[in-house]
């Protein structure tokens, strides 16, 4: 399958060259454990995934390749007709950390991957609650319609708990409308109707991804005012220092500016560091990447700050406003 529609040859590779945000999506798969997130990701990926590192081979380069690491990324982008998918893994297991919470924070949409056989379970819910919290309308993939005991009538049912689950958490009337697919991420293909086995020229993923591209709204993003971006995720690199992850709310970060980073304070706004950007980088199909520039909306990683953590704020060194936390739940919260 290929999954990119190429710029035209004759147009040179631009440095100053970042997705336009109404070209952006912003996904988060949320499911229960062991119905089928990472299966469905793998497949996505490898669907996409080859082409990925020659599109924009001029002005990015495989950091896997330069410098024989590997970095996990729970963030991984899919260009898609012209459009780039940022997809955000969400943990399967019980979170008590507040990560889903921070994923849904900063995407639009969610796919919300259920297992057809078992229906929605209790993380389903935990889940699907944060998204629906966050003014999300999730995508239902009803997942593993191969299996022998999945029919048409357990499909309907399924989606009819899956109503109900969404009408119990307090969807809106936008929010209960969800688009449903079913899907053998097994198998490699999704369908916009019921089928246990579509036909073969019709085996791939494109009917969700078509999905994400109309149904999740883009980015609202302004690129022209100062940068700023919320972390939402760190991991650490033995080579490269602290990889901080997060969705630019505004402007464009380019290799090499000057940032800092700033948290709240008491009434006011701390500054935790200064200091310049070595890397920016995104994981594209299965290889990160490095990138020279990065625009309001996309998510990506940087390195070139070794002290701000999750919750900060990364900002132009004119900017000392920090964005808003992620409020997480009272840690009573009920997982059934
Ligand atoms: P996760 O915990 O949500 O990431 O689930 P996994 O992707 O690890 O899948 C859990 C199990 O379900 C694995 O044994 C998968 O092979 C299996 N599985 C995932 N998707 C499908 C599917 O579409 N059909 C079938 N029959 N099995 C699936």
């Amino acid at each position: 399958t290929r999954c990119f529609s190429s710029a035209p040859a004759t147009v040179p590779p631009s440095l100053d060259n970042y997705p336009d945000p109404t070209k952006l999506r912003n996904v988060a798969v949320i499911a229960h454990v062991d119905h089928g997130k990472t299966t469905l990701m793998d497949r996505l990926l490898r669907q996409c995934g080859a082409d990925i590192p020659h599109e924009r081979a001029m002005d990015s380069i495989s950091l896997e390749r330069e410098r024989g690491i590997t970095i996990s990324s729970k963030v991984t982008s899919i260009p898609w007709n012209g459009n780039e998918l940022n997809m955000v893994d969400t943990p399967g297991h019980a979170d008590f950390g507040g990560e889903v919470e921070r994923v849904v924070g900063m995407v639009e949409g969610a796919i919300l991957v259920v297992d057809a056989g078992e229906g929605p379970l209790a993380q389903t819910k935990f889940v699907l609650a944060k998204a629906l919290k966050y003014g999300l309308r999730p995508i239902l993939l009803m997942n593993k319609v191969d299996r022998p005991a999945v029919s048409e009538e357990r499909c309907d049912e399924v989606e009819s708990l899956v109503f109900d689950l969404f009408a119990n958490l307090g969807a809106t009337e936008e929010q209960l409308d969800f688009p449903v697919l079913y899907a053998s991420a097994k198998e490699g293909w999704a369908s916009s109707s019921f089928t246990k086995s579509p036909p073969d020229n019709a085996r791939n993923m494109s009917p969700l991804l078509d999905a994400i591209v109309n149904h999740v709204p883009p980015p609202t993003a302004n690129t022209e005012a100062p940068f700023q971006m919320l972390v939402s995720m760190m991991e650490r690199d033995f080579y490269l220092g602290r990889i901080l992850t997060g969705r630019i709310s505004s402007g464009v970060l380019r290799v090499g500016d000057k940032v800092h980073g700033i948290q709240h304070k008491d009434s006011g706004v701390e500054k935790v560091e200064e200091g310049k950007v070595t890397k920016l980088m995104k994981k594209k199909g299965t290889s990160m990447v490095l990138i020279d520039i990065a625009g309001a909306g996309d998510i990506i990683s940087m390195t070139g700050l070794a002290k701000p953590s999750i919750g900060h704020t990364v900002a132009n060194v004119e900017v000392m406003t920090a964005l808003p936390i992620v409020e997480l739940d009272p840690p009573t919260i009920s997982m059934t």
